[in-house]
């Protein structure tokens, strides 16, 4: 009955999506006019794999893809896995499934920051060549203390002026595993007094006895993050290296190692980095609050990573719409996860099939309809897409409604059930609440006696008459069970990036209802199917589901509940 993921596993590409121009685009525009890259446009989304991706990234997967598509030009994926002690193959795997579920697809261009190694190596030696780099005995701590600051000149290293035969010799001798970790390193001999300390002879190469995730034991020297990377987009032709803002300051020294190096020069664009409220998106956040089980894990759909966006209901075309309505510009700013909620909804609205579902059961017995009967209304899967069609529901004498959704004493302007009162069943009768029964010891009401009028049947000729209040329900004898997770927000102030972050966690980020009751279409539902339930909000069927324990995960409510709690 939902419309299959199949149908709609429209990918990214095909997507007639208007792309507002942007400040990236025009440089783009710019070169391809100048014939600057012989017409071509070639990206690349660079993670590192010491974590799972993240809403963030997203972002930049659908800038760089996304760049590509239009352009009719390339974007690899390649994995940053310079840093050996932290990346993990999990890593890696769980990537590429987000990247291609977020609707992007790379060919054949999965590469490795590893895989070029080798040829680092040899760049590396061609700089000692020219002069432009040098071994250094100086300790982690004492190049630190070299190095100057912000408004004073560093000092040169004692061993700037070695020999190239001296250099080459001894960086064969590092790379041979003849000194121990941290006791030498290579370095770029550009300029201590540089007012960008990125240009003070930065490090190139640490000695470093770790296992590689894919070169295993092969290397005991590993080059830095600032030398590998401008050199891998390099290597791999790209045109557009697009990254975020805090590596514009790195922009002239990878500028200097490809002019050193006369190869082909990249441009290099940066964009302010996505910041949301309510979200902590650092991966070392991120990694602590699985660790230390504040979450359940990665995919937990609390979480800002993709897994979890997944997890919780999010479609690839909420996050894409996302990315659109954001746009990306030089200045950092913050985003109110409320657009991200909303584009969601605008999402599932289009696409998620109606149902109906009981979150916290009340039973409902109707004394006028008669014993053992039943019958089949027509209910409209999806107003907004009549495509999606309708089906059957099956009605009888005792019902299901929400707890909420009757009171004993109503407050004003109360249009549900309480003794007396009339209110419609979707897509069935009216029916008005004859007497409450009630638990003797507790008091609490754990069952409503009602009357149904069997001239108000929805859709036919004489269900004209109207009450002002509309309710959902589930027929009890066809109704399934269902353990339902109430999401809400991790955090509960909007910025949660300070040092006491751990203490902004909403304890009430999880409710979990174990005694829900949902209709019987909602058999057939699997993991990752989404449903609107009717006035309840979207939700999702969770991994853990199956056809036997149903768990559905609250993806987002109806509206933004939030900004009425703020205001309040
Ligand atoms: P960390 O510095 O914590 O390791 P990172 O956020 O830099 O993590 P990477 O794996 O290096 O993570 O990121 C891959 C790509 O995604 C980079 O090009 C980076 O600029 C981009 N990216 C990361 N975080 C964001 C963000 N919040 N908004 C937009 N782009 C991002
Ligand atoms: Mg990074």
């Amino acid at each position: 009955m939902t419309m299959l993921d199949a149908e709609r596993n429209m990918s990214a590409t095909d997507e007639k999506s208007f792309t507002p121009k942007n400040f990236i685009r025009e440089i783009i525009d710019d070169d391809l006019k100048t014939n600057k890259y012989a017409g071509k446009v070639h990206t690349r989304f660079p993670p590192e794999p010491n974590g799972y991706l993240h809403i963030g990234h997203a972002k930049s997967i659908c800038l760089n893809f996304g760049i590509a598509n239009d352009y009719k030009g390339l974007c690899n994926l390649r994995f940053d896995d310079t840093n050996p002690s932290k990346e993990e193959v999990e890593y890696v795997e769980s990537i590429q499934q987000d990247v291609r579920w977020l609707g992007f697809d790379w060919d054949d261009r999965l590469f490795y920051a590893s895989d070029y190694f080798e040829r680092l190596y040899e760049f590396a030696a061609t700089l000692i060549k020219k002069g432009k780099a040098y071994v250094c005995d100086l300790s982690a701590e004492e190049i630190r203390r070299y190095r100057g600051t912000l408004t004073g000149p560093g000092k040169e290293s004692p061993y700037r002026s070695r020999t190239v035969e001296e250099n080459l010799a001894l960086f064969q001798r590092m790379r041979n595993g003849e000194f121990p970790d941290g006791s030498r390193t290579l370095r770029a001999k550009i300029d201590m007094a540089s007012p960008n300390l990125n240009l003070r002879d930065p490090v190139m190469y640490r000695i470093l006895r770790s296992k590689h995730h894919r070169t295993g034991d092969t290397w005991c020297v590993y080059p830095t993050y600032d030398w590998a990377h401008g050199q891998s987009d390099s290597i791999e032709g790209i045109t557009h290296s697009i990254c975020t803002l805090e590596f514009e300051i790195h922009r002239p020294l990878y500028d200097w190692f490809l002019h050193e190096l006369e190869i082909h020069h990249p441009r290099q664009i940066e964009f302010a980095r996505l910041n949301l409220t309510y979200t902590v998106m650092s991966k070392r956040k991120l990694l602590e609050l699985v660790e230390e089980k504040h979450v359940d894990g990665w995919d937990d759909p609390r979480m800002p990573t993709i897994s979890g966006l997944r997890r919780r209901g999010y479609t690839p075309e909420s996050i894409r719409l996302f990315a659109d309505r954001i746009g990306v510009s030089k200045n950092e700013s913050t985003i109110d996860v409320a657009l991200l909620e909303d584009c969601l909804r605008s999402d599932l609205n289009k696409c998620a099939a109606r149902v109906m579902a009981v979150l916290r059961p009340l039973k409902v017995v109707i004394e006028n309809y008669r014993d053992g009967a039943g019958e089949e209304l027509e209910a409209i899967n999806n107003p907004e897409d009549p495509s999606m069609g309708s089906r059957k529901i099956p009605f009888s004498k005792v019902i299901y409604i929400e707890q909420d959704d009757f009171r004993e004493i109503p407050p004003k302007k109360y249009f549900r059930l309480s003794p007396g009162a009339e209110v419609r069943l979707r897509y069935a009768y009216i029916v008005k609440c004859v007497d409450v029964v009630k638990d003797n010891k507790t008091g609490e009401v754990v069952e409503l006696r009602c009357t149904y009028d069997p001239e108000t049947k929805s859709g036919s000729s004489q269900s004209g008459r109207k009450v002002k209040g509309t309710i959902h329900w589930v027929s009890a004898a066809h109704a399934l069970d269902a353990e339902i997770r109430l999401y809400d927000r991790l955090f509960n102030v909007e910025d949660p990036n300070s040092d006491n972050w751990k203490e902004c966690i909403n304890p009430n980020s999880v409710v979990i209802l174990r005694n829900c009751k949902v209709e019987p279409d909602l058999a057939s539902a699997k993991p990752q199917d989404r449903f609107q339930f009717e006035r309840l909000g979207y939700f999702c069927v969770d991994d853990d589901s199956t056809s036997g324990a149903l768990v559905f995960n609250r993806a987002v409510t109806l509206r933004d509940t939030w900004s009425k709690i703020q205001k309040a």
